[in-house]
């Protein structure tokens, strides 16, 4: 295999990975400059680069940090170099509209630029600067489109930040409470965080925006899992993005001695606990469909290697894009844990702690992307995303719909987070493909 380095310094090099001839059939009628792309994607990529590292060792860039604020000010100057007004929103996000009649809504499109502590170089990257590239090709082309085309990076993303994830795009959806700007990380309030970013706390209420405010709104983004890179399919048109209820779990047992307590005579809260969490995996298993279940946290009483374990506590989290399955997959957990119980002669709560609702990608909008995609002689193919976006968010307002480009060995959230070059100017000519075929249609 090829290392990651040298992959890197040879342009096109991912292109063998499919056959040339398949590729490109239709000349598209306009098309971003990928050669551009791919040089904003490099300067970005110094903003939150470790010192005297390359592109190969990512970025930290996490919101509000003074690498986000110098990587701000870049896309905020390539804005204006292409011509548009830039604006930021109470909460801190970018935005820039180009054409279009007045009396329409916009098409909205965009990602992120900030990143996890020691992230790569093409998560929310590419999609923020896809965005960008979009107009500039409409500009080039000189196509005049009905509706108003609005590029957006959204300004905070990553859950590191306050732990909390699409915060930004959170708040334009309505999802702000009382006290929100008062929460203090790394030694600054909210508030303070978002108004170093040229945002305003004191009427952040004016961020929010209503169901309608847009037209529809679009997404590209690497996958951040491997399915595209295994099937060799260079687009992926996402179907949803997945609901999680996760639950938490306590089990009651008792704790007694390890050495004069005999087998049979055990009510041992690990041994259930363990049960558990197989009965998690073979519930996601059983069933056709991509539901995934895990149990990721467990802590155990008295914790000591001499005594029976008296009591563990576990989380359980089941995914998946319908609500009904999720439903499902926690009542057979229920009855899971009732027969474990009596066999282990335990007591197990579940409590269904948190449940984030599924966000379906509108069919007009997944219609549009595989319009385009098969416009220029891209090969596609449908697929939950089981990250969060903030296209999760929007979805509440606008139709949405989403693009994923494959990540190499579907691996993200780190330095070697790859998509090759030719990857990140299919999507972005995806993306564009997929605006203007919405834009033509009038309606998704
Ligand atoms: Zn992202």
């Amino acid at each position: 295999m090829i290392s990651r380095r040298s992959f890197l310094s040879l342009a096109g090099a991912s292109a063998l990975a499919f056959p040339a001839t398949a590729w490109a059939r239709q000349a598209p009628r306009s098309a971003v400059n990928a050669a551009r792309l791919r040089n904003r994607l490099e300067r970005l990529s110094t903003h939150g680069r470790p010192p005297g590292g390359t592109f190969a060792d990512g970025v930290t860039r996490v919101a509000y940090s003074v690498a986000d604020l110098t990587a701000r000010a870049f896309m905020i100057d390539e804005i204006k170099s292409a011509d548009i007004v830039p604006r930021i929103d109470a909460a801190g996000n970018i935005f820039a509209r180009y054409g279009g009649q007045p009396d329409q809504p916009a098409i909205l499109f965009g990602s992120h630029i900030d990143s996890v502590p020691g992230g790569g170089n093409f998560d929310g990257d590419l999609g923020t600067f896809a965005a960008l590239e979009v107009i500039q090709a409409v500009q080039a082309a000189k196509i005049q489109t009905r509706h108003p085309l609005e590029m957006v990076l959204w300004a905070h993303e990553e859950s590191t930040a306050f732990g909390i994830g699409t915060a930004a795009s959170r708040i334009v959806a309505g999802d702000l409470k009382a006290g929100d700007m008062d929460r203090v990380w790394n030694g600054m309030t909210r508030g303070n965080a978002i108004r170093r970013i040229a945002g305003n706390p004191d009427q952040i209420e004016t961020a929010v925006r209503g169901k309608g405010a847009w037209h529809s709104y679009l997404e590209l983004h690497i996958e951040q899992g491997g399915t595209l890179d295994r099937a060799g399919t260079p687009i992926g048109i996402v179907e949803g993005i997945v609901g999680i209820h996760r639950y938490d779990v306590v089990i009651e047992g008792m704790a007694n001695h390890a050495g004069t307590t005999p087998m049979g005579e055990r009510q041992d809260a690990l041994v259930a606990a363990s049960a558990l969490t197989l009965a998690v995996r073979d519930l996601a298993r059983a069933r056709q469909g991509q539901q995934v279940g895990t149990v990721g946290r467990l802590s155990v009483e008295p914790n000591s290697p001499n005594v029976i374990p008296g009591r563990a506590m576990l989380s359980v989290e089941f995914r998946d894009l319908s609500e009904a399955v999720l439903r499902e997959l926690g009542e057979a957990l229920r009855a899971r844990a009732a027969a474990i119980a009596g066999e282990t002669r335990t007591a197990i709560t579940l409590e269904l702690a948190t449940t984030n609702p599924p966000a379906p990608a509108h069919s007009g909008v997944q219609e549009a992307i595989g319009q385009a995609a098969q416009a220029i002689g891209l090969p596609s193919r449908k697929l939950p995303s089981g990250a969060g976006h903030d296209a999760q968010m929007i979805a509440a307002l606008c139709p949405m719909g989403m693009i994923f480009v494959p990540s190499v060995g579907g691996i993200s959230h780190s330095p070697r987070e790859l998509t090759s070059w030719d990857d990140c100017a299919r999507g972005a000519n995806t993306l564009l493909g997929a605006v203007l075929a919405i834009d033509g249609r009038g309606s998704v």
